[in-house]
């Protein structure tokens, strides 16, 4: 019992604290979207393809246990971005995004996309002030993620299913998959994308736009 409790502590201060982020990223007008998914999923193609395709201002939270390799991507495209090493916490939580985002220039941004560690178990479990919970899932992974991670499904706003040019080669059955995102989440928007060829972006960057007008 005393170990349920404490966890739940932890979670009420985390929650606490990423009401006070959405408060700072609402007064800077930004709308912070928090990206989950495995490792290797394809989060940090989705977030360099969509600054290509957005036609808006957007800033960087890149979250990885070690390593600045996706910061440097990011910052390639000239996007303000921040690196945020856990040192082995396998998930960011919101002070941590509060330290990072004090040295990112957000004014002018209308999307703060923030790059969850790759894992798709605890990140779904704390808020860290964004407005949406996008959740890439990728043909590779296979069509049973939605039913072995339920909570991660069940959490997101909407889902990216990446990688969909490797369908021919792969044993995935879309029905299942939908089935199953379903089964957990009965709103939440599917959009099949590859970030390789560009094939299904369109719709995915519609839903951005309209989610910040
Ligand atoms: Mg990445
Ligand atoms: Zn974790």
């Amino acid at each position: 019992m005393m170990k349920i409790k404490i966890v739940k502590n932890i979670l009420d201060a985390n929650d606490q604290m990423a009401l006070e982020n959405k408060k700072l990223f609402d007064e800077a007008g930004v709308v912070a979207i928090n990206i989950m998914a495995s490792p290797g999923a394809g989060k940090t193609s989705l977030i360099l393809k969509t600054i290509d395709l957005l036609g808006l201002p957007v800033a960087v939270v890149e979250g990885d246990i070690a390593s600045t390799f996706d910061a440097e991507k990011v910052g390639a495209k000239n996007v303000p971005v921040v690196q945020i090493n856990t040192g082995g916490a396998c998930h960011l939580d919101a002070a941590m995004i509060r330290k990072a985002v004090k040295g990112l220039r957000l004014k002018g941004a209308r999307i703060l996309f923030v790059e969850n560690v790759g894992n798709l178990v605890c990140p779904a479990e704390f808020k860290l002030g964004e407005s949406a919970k996008v959740v890439v899932a990728s043909v590779p992974e296979g069509d049973d993620k939605p039913y072995k991670y339920p909570g991660m499904f069940s959490a997101a706003t909407a889902i990216v299913l990446n990688k969909i040019d490797t369908l021919p080669v792969i044993d995935f059955n879309m029905k299942r998959f939908k089935n199953g995102v379903h089964a957990v989440n009965a709103g939440a928007p599917i959009f099949e994308v590859s970030c390789k060829t560009g094939e299904g972006l369109g719709n995915w960057i519609k839903w951005l736009q309209k989610l910040v007008s």
